[in-house]
């Protein structure tokens, strides 16, 4: 069973403000969103005479997505928590979209494929879900695929989470909330008609949220 979801982010730093979180964490990440935050590296740069290295590892510079992500001894933490499995770049975003993408609610979809053990189609979902963050769509596009996994007498799954769905997308537009496919849609045929044989096809995640 593959699942994700798709999420239009609101543009800007607004969303910061819209959380249903404590103060303090709003003004902590408008602080992060600004630079403003006091590491190593953002008071040498300003001519401070410090040690810019990170006081844990001492190996990298000090910069604030150091400190909160990139350190080698905060990246276990995270692992640990489950990240990469709801945010495939988790690791690799800049300090702003990592923020935007993990804490920023917008308007998500949710969706998935059930397939069988070569790869055929068995059953696909696109659900519309309105204003969640991802980890909130990424539970709901989980629900949904372990509910059809019932229907189906399916007790033998394996779950893989990818943030940048097809079907999710789909979902974010439809009207309907949830919609059960017996068969791919035409313009996923293609692709997994490739997956089938094995044969990779381009990337085009970037227009349409597609990952073969
Ligand atoms: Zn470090």
């Amino acid at each position: 069973m593959a699942n994700g979801l798709y999420q239009s982010l609101e543009f800007g730093r607004q969303w910061i403000w819209k959380l249903q979180t404590l103060q303090k964490i709003q003004f902590f990440l408008w602080k992060c969103a600004h630079n403003s935050i006091g590491v190593n590296g953002c008071l040498s740069a300003r001519g401070m005479e410090v040690d810019s290295r990170c006081p844990r590892c001492l190996k990298e510079t000090e910069t604030i997505i150091h400190a909160l992500r990139n350190c080698n001894l905060v990246k276990p933490v995270w692992n640990e928590l489950g990240a990469v499995g709801f945010d495939r770049d988790f690791f690799d975003s800049d300090l702003e979209n990592w923020m935007a993408t993990n804490g920023n609610s917008g308007l998500a979809g949710g969706g998935g494929v059930i397939r069988d053990w070569t790869g055929r189609w068995i059953v696909g979902f696109p659900r519309k879900i309105g204003i969640a963050t991802s980890l909130m769509a990424e539970v709901w596009a989980i629900w949904d695929g372990l509910m059809l996994c019932v229907d189906q007498n399916l007790v033998m799954v394996e779950i893989e989470l990818d943030m940048r769905n097809y079907l999710a997308r789909k979902g974010t537009d439809q009207d309907q909330s949830f919609i059960v496919l017996d068969n791919p849609p035409e313009d996923m045929t293609a692709i997994v008609e490739s997956d089938l044989t094995g044969v990779g096809v381009a990337r085009r995640c970037a227009e349409l949220g597609l990952v073969p």
